[in-house]
């Protein structure tokens, strides 16, 4: 089995408790790798560097094209900025994967739900272009170009193809922003009729769209949306099959992919032995299959299924007692 490198950047609150799990849990499972552990966010700072993404890391996952990544805090409404814009700019991860789907033994409002949001990663209100033309009037500017619309429609409709999914749902607000929504709708109309005419392809208003997805999630396959609407839109997936503990991600490009979790920080309950893992080993399972290292991948998703299902080794945001550690334990006892 061919030997990986893979940066690991723990991050910041509950990053250093469910990368440390999920480190033991992928090793566990017969990874071959030898991990780049470097900083990013509030933890680079602490380490004593210049800034809280570091060149060094930038430049260890240019090298290596590939890293599993925690959660990093971000100040609100001051500060650096964002951690993780600056990296998916820096490295042009343009395509946000978060899929949400109804897990064994998790009950939730709905069963087999089973949802994809591609979220386009790299512009819209992320641009960080705030002004303030007098004082007390300040704009944030929305940027869409045509190239950054029509490549995530591409990706959208190639996933699903190459996961032999059936359908696109495009969530936008084109009644208001006509020019910059309207953009990304008439970019994936294009990649639709030119190139995937296939694959199903619809269009909501993201408002009643996301009355009809918690009203019936089952209605939808995959979610593709512009930056921002992406973010709230993939929380609101992870409630509906469980919450932010059990909803992978991965951030791809062209020449680098990193993996993390939906979920942030979570400060309130960093260091106390209390986050679910499973979402990282999830984020895991995701690299393994883009490393095509997909036996290793089923695995470990056997056995976090085995332990859902015996439901005796639960974390407590579903409901158990176990704690960070215990519940890698648990998963590396099942692995097979
Ligand atoms: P959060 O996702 O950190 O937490 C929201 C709620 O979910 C909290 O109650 C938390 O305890 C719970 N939660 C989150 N992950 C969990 C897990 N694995 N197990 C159990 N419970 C879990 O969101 P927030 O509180 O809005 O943000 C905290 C910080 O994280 C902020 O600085 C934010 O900017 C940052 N953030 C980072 C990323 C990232 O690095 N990818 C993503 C989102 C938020």
């Amino acid at each position: 089995m061919a030997k990986h490198t893979i940066v690991l950047i723990p991050g910041d609150g509950i990053g250093p408790e469910v990368s440390a799990a999920t480190k033991r849990v992928l090793e566990a499972a017969g990874l071959s790798v030898d991990w780049v552990e470097l900083p990013a966010g509030a933890s680079a700072i602490e380490q004593g560097f210049e800034n809280v993404l570091p060149q060094r890391t930038v430049a260890a996952i240019q090298a290596h094209k590939i890293a599993l990544k925690g959660p990093v805090t971000t100040p609100i409404g001051k500060g650096f900025t964002s951690v993780n814009v600056q990296l998916r700019k820096r490295l042009n991860l343009y395509a946000a994967v978060r899929p949400a789907h109804s897990m064994p033994a998790i009950k939730t409002r709905f069963e087999n739900v089973d949802l994809v949001v591609i979220r386009e990663n790299t512009e819209g209100l992320y641009s960080g272009l705030e002004h303030e033309i007098v004082p007390g009037v300040v704009t944030s500017l929305k940027v869409a170009t045509e190239v950054a619309c029509t490549r995530i429609a591409r990706y959208a409709f190639r996933y699903a193809t190459r996961q032999q999914r059936k359908k696109v749902t495009v969530f936008h607000k084109a009644n208001i922003m006509k020019m910059s929504d309207g953009l990304l709708l008439n970019c994936a109309r294009k990649i639709h009729e030119e190139e995937y005419p296939n694959i199903q392809y619809e269009e909501t208003i993201i408002d009643a769209g996301c009355m009809k997805l918690v009203q019936d999630p089952r209605r939808f396959d995959i979610l593709l949306t512009e930056n921002l609407y992406g973010d709230v839109m993939s929380d609101l997936c992870a409630g509906l099959v469980g919450g932010l503990g059990v909803v992978p991600g991965s951030n791809i490009g062209e020449d680098a992919a990193v993996f993390e979790a939906v979920h942030g920080s979570a400060p309130d309950i960093a260091g106390k032995n209390l986050a679910n893992p499973l979402a990282l080993i999830m984020s895991g399972v995701m690299m393994l299959r883009h490393l095509h290292e997909d036996s290793i991948a089923q695995k470990i998703e056997d056995a976090y299924s085995q332990v859902l299902t015996e439901g005796t080794a639960l974390t407590r945001d579903l409901g158990g007692a176990t704690g960070t550690k215990e519940f890698a334990d648990a998963v590396i006892s099942k692995l097979k």
